[in-house]
């Protein structure tokens, strides 16, 4: 439970301003998160780290000297924007290129990626690293898709050592790759957490049993099994490691045992007895060890162990020094205060020219459009939450909820400006996927975007442009996702009602006549995704539960669809 908010909606930004504030000495707060408080040499490679919130310390726990140069900080279990990445890699780069490290998860992705794109666009040599150390989420020789969870740690602290040290950018993500290759961690988890302002926890295990293979959003375990004694689960984590053990591995480990936030210290030390005597059974040499909490899911019970199979240089960055708020080691330099001024506002849009009178007409219609979906997505919120919850990580519901409150407040103010359609379409896309960050925030912000792009600021929205305005969407959203029918995603819903409204639009039909066929195909394909399994996105790795329910993200874009045909009618 979490007890301690104000405005449940209010509490990632209150978070990170409370911990800015009270960490003062270590870090400073930006537009989309924090970087070092402290002076950092120009020609060093920047290493920003992030990710949804709901882990601390991961990420922002891990900014400070020797390790990382700046987090980016999202909400709850949910991606950050790509504008939020970009502010923070701006604040960090001292010249020599940024690396974003993150876990691998579909929503970081895909905002991350935007951001190196705008970085490189100013000059910057911005690249992404994925961390993906999870064994339960994907077979051994797919270690690169694996989702990324404790290994966060050791990946960011070893590559933060290694930017320090002065290599370039080049030898960094060597040095990263090195020890991606190299760290793997399997997790279990007692119970789940409960999203701040939620009145239950996302997922519940029974008493006596565990769900194996966690994940750090609140998705329960890929399966269930007895819980057994303390000694009995060090040996399942160990085994489960020692199996998955990566090619040339040698003998010498550090050994991280980590808490996902509702487990105690001393349950930890005594699971530790366990695996320490497991591991040095196993004639596994342990170089260093750490027991605490390291990256975890708000109140979620439950442990992981990780394991860094090491090289003599990754021994070496591993303990070299460093001081942030929750990891110190060694003793460093201090460095001083750098006193820059950072912005903490994004940058406001900008509107070119006026809309012409009809463009005005299509922009303040899309408004209205916009508050009706706003209030019909905060209704429905618990619901698709729930939904997500079953295979994802039940943050779908709070994320078309804020991202469409954000479209919205966006569309309304650039339309007082006198912006036409495209220019509001556009502002409500970005601000659709800032204000969501999930995977489907992106692809929201993608579709708006592409819609607006076709509505133009200064033409009259004429029969042939409306007739493709589903098409442009869907074809955004595939263009960023590479989702196909079949993959259980949104557009399962969206691709059919694509097809309904160009071929009633063709036939001759009313746009509005056209636009109730696509919703009844919208919901028709929303329905059909109740028995596919998932094979994208923070699904994935629980794809056989989520058969039986509809996808989530099919389902908001039917309800999204029928509720604009509803206003258009009333
Ligand atoms: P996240 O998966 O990051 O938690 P959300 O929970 O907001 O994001 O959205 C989940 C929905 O996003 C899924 O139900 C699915 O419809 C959609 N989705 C996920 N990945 C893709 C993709 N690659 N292409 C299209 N839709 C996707
Ligand atoms: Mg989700």
């Amino acid at each position: 439970m979490t007890r301690l908010t104000n405005q449940p909606d209010d509490f990632p930004a209150e978070a990170v301003a409370g911990f800015a504030d009270a960490f003062d000495r270590y870090v400073k707060a930006t537009f989309g998160g924090v970087v070092r408080s402290t002076r950092t040499r120009q020609g060093k490679v920047a290493l920003v780290v992030g990710g949804g919130s709901g882990h601390y310390p991961a990420f922002a726990g891990w900014v400070g000297q020797g390790f990382a140069d700046g987090a980016v900080c999202g909400n709850i279990f949910s991606s950050p924007s790509a504008s939020q990445a970009y502010s923070v890699c701006k604040a960090a780069d001292r010249g020599a290129g940024v690396f974003i490290g993150f876990g691998n998860y579909a929503g970081d992705v895909l905002h991350f990626g935007q951001a190196v794109e705008r970085l490189a666009s100013d000059g910057i040599d911005a690249r992404t690293l994925l961390v993906t150390d999870d064994i339960a989420s994907g077979p051994p020789e797919e270690h690169q898709k694996r989702r990324g969870i404790a290994g966060d740690l050791p990946a960011f602290k070893i590559t933060g050592a290694a930017c320090e040290a002065g290599l370039d950018i080049d030898q960094v993500e060597r040095v990263f790759n090195l020890a991606n290759d190299r760290i793997r961690s399997f997790g279990v988890a007692f119970g789940g957490c409960t999203l701040p302002g939620a009145d239950h926890p996302l997922f519940t295990v029974p008493a006596g049993r565990m769900g194996i293979g966690l994940g750090i959003h609140g998705e329960p375990g890929i399966e269930e099994a007895d819980l057994g004694s303390a000694a009995d689960l060090a040996q399942t984590l160990v085994d489960g490691l020692l199996n998955d053990r990566p090619e040339g591995s040698g003998e010498r480990v550090v050994a991280i045992l980590n808490g996902l936030g509702g487990t105690k210290y001393e349950e930890m030390f005594v699971l530790w007895h366990g695996v320490q005597k497991h591991l040095r059974q196993a004639g596994i040499e342990i170089a260093d060890s750490d027991v605490g909490e390291f990256v975890t899911s708000l109140d979620m019970a439950g442990v992981s162990l990780t394991l860094v199979w090491l090289t003599d240089e990754l021994e070496k960055y591993w303990l070299a020094p460093c001081d942030t708020p929750a990891y110190r080691r060694g003793s460093v330099e201090p460095a001083g205060r750098d006193d820059a001024e950072l912005s903490k506002e994004p940058t406001a849009v900008e509107i070119g020219e006026a809309g012409s009178q009809p463009s005005r007409k299509a922009a303040a219609l899309a408004a209205s459009l916009l508050t009706a979906v706003a209030d019909r997505l905060k209704q429905d919120e618990a619901e698709l939450g729930d939904m997500d919850a079953i295979a994802g990580d039940g943050d779908h519901g709070t994320g078309m909820a804020r991202g469409s409150r954000a479209a919205r407040d966006a569309a309304a103010d650039v339309v007082k400006r006198h912006a036409g359609a495209q220019t509001t379409l556009n502002a409500a896309g970005a601000a659709w996927s800032e204000g969501s960050g999930g995977t489907s925030g992106a692809l929201w912000g993608a579709a708006l975007n592409a819609v607006g792009n076709l509505l133009g600021d200064q033409k009259a929205p004429d029969r042939d442009t409306l007739s493709g305005l589903l098409r442009a969407g869907l074809d955004a959203v595939t263009r960023l996702g590479g989702a196909q029918l079949g993959d259980k995603t949104m557009v399962d819903a969206m691709a059919p009602a694509a097809d309904a409204y160009e071929v009633a639009m063709a036939a001759g039909d009313e746009p509005i006549d056209a636009a109730r066929k696509a919703v009844e195909a919208a919901e028709q394909g929303a329905e059909s995704t109740r028995d596919m399994v998932a094979k994208l996105g923070r699904a994935r790795p629980l794809g056989e539960k989520s058969r039986g329910t509809a996808d989530p993200g099919a389902v908001s874009l039917s309800r999204v669809l029928s509720t604009i045909v509803d206003q258009l009618t009333s």
